[in-house]
């Protein structure tokens, strides 16, 4: 059966249909090449301004401080890459999260393989970073940190502006994944002295391959692609036209609804918590102060993996913490740095929602996940015997 209820957005988005429409002129009308001299390249300008009008708006930024990009690895690369560049090695320590997408975790990584020493900040069981330890770890060494506004596979959203002020006092350069708090958090970068911050098209309803990189004025950054002088030369290469007018859409409906489409989410997202966690005594969530449309549930004593296969079979799609480890026995990074233990952790089923959602998705769920989880912890090699140790009766779901 294919999947008919899709509640995986925090893997990517379906392009709105607004954002498919504004984008169509752009492939066989407005074709041109914006550097291009002619009247085919000069049509082009003006929707490229639009865009990056919409994209500041939606940041609360400056349309001069918008680059686009080709996604959000690209722009955690570039900010990451181009500040420690730009620094000229003279700061030569480096910090970040042990929970961070792969794109600034391995950037951060290669980096220390280079020579730079690298602090990967610890969470606590509530996803939560520890400020002391934060502030202690920057030193007058320090070239840059960067922090996730909200993590990906739990949702647990960090304290930005207060970060923001730490790294500013100590003159640090503070970068920000935002890519998952774009469109379901206010964002205000006129209030908050963050340096950069990447966003990323596919998790907003725009489409996939295309991004943003908010580089504030006066931060200085060594482009990465480097050749033509496209986006004010910090990122060469001729501009995707019609990815960069999608954005400006998906940036602007974003901003649009912001209050509304969130709240809306949010009571979907909460029946689905607390449907679950009455149903399945034996389920814990994971994360605490989280985004609007995320909630990661463990079921204790089966896998993440079968459930996801199971939830395949009634049409319904959602992943196990992060679609990159499925098919690895570890569990996500994400989980272990938390310290949720092994048989919760292998059991961990991320429902991220969108606005495309309705309550009839949500109570599809409901009704057939307790079956699941019983019928897997019937199986399950982990009910009886983990490490050697006997364990309990397991906590049997009620449909
Ligand atoms: C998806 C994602 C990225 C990567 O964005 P792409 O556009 O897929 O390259 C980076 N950070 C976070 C938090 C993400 O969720």
């Amino acid at each position: 059966m294919t999947a008919n209820i899709y509640l995986d957005n925090n893997a990517t988005t379906m392009t709105a249909p607004e954002v498919v429409e504004a984008m169509q002129p752009f492939w066989t009308e407005y074709y041109g090449n914006p550097s291009s001299i002619h009247a085919f390249g000069g049509k082009i300008g003006r929707p490229i301004k639009a865009a990056r009008e919409k994209v500041a708006a939606l940041l609360g930024a400056r349309p001069e401080e918008i680059v686009f990009t080709g996604g959000g690895s690209e722009g955690d690369n570039l900010a990451i890459k181009g500040t420690v560049e730009a620094l000229a090695g003279k700061k030569r320590h480096i910090v970040t999260t042990r929970v961070e997408h792969p794109a600034v975790r391995v950037a951060f990584q290669h980096l220390e393989k280079q020579g730079f020493r690298l602090t990967e900040l610890a969470v606590d069981r509530e996803g939560e970073l520890d400020m002391n330890a934060l502030r202690t770890a920057l030193t007058p060494d320090t070239a840059l940190l960067s922090v996730m506004w909200a993590n990906n596979e739990t949702g647990v959203i960090f304290p930005i502006e207060e970060i923001a002020h730490l790294a500013k006092e100590r003159g640090i350069v503070f970068h920000t994944d935002a890519v998952q708090a774009a469109g379901k958090l206010p964002i205000d970068m006129s209030q908050i002295p963050v340096d950069m911050l990447t966003i990323s098209g596919h998790k907003l309803h725009a489409p996939k391959g295309v991004g943003a990189l908010f580089v504030r004025k006066g931060t200085k950054l060594v482009p990465q692609i480097i050749g033509g002088h496209q986006e004010g030369g910090k990122r060469a290469g001729t501009e995707n036209v019609p990815g960069i007018v999608g954005l400006g859409k998906a940036a602007e409906m974003a901003l649009a609804n912001i209050d509304q489409e969130n709240q809306k989410v949010r009571n979907l997202r909460d029946r689905l918590e607390n449907g679950l966690l009455e149903r399945c005594p034996g389920s814990v969530i994971n994360g605490k102060n989280r985004l609007p449309n995320t909630l990661n549930i463990s079921f204790e004593f089966i896998e993440g993996e079968s459930i996801l296969l199971m939830l395949n079979d009634h049409g319904i799609a959602a992943s196990s913490g992060s679609a990159c480890t499925s098919g690895s026995l570890e569990p996500s990074h994400v989980l272990r740095a938390m310290g949720i233990p092994f048989t919760l952790a292998h059991g961990s089923v991320r429902f991220s929602l969108s606005r495309y959602n309705r309550a009839a998705d949500i109570d599809k769920v409901l009704e057939v996940m307790p079956g699941i989880a019983e019928r897997l912890r019937e199986i399950s090699p982990f009910t009886n015997q983990v490490d050697g140790q006997s364990w309990g009766a397991p906590p049997a779901c009620q449909s």
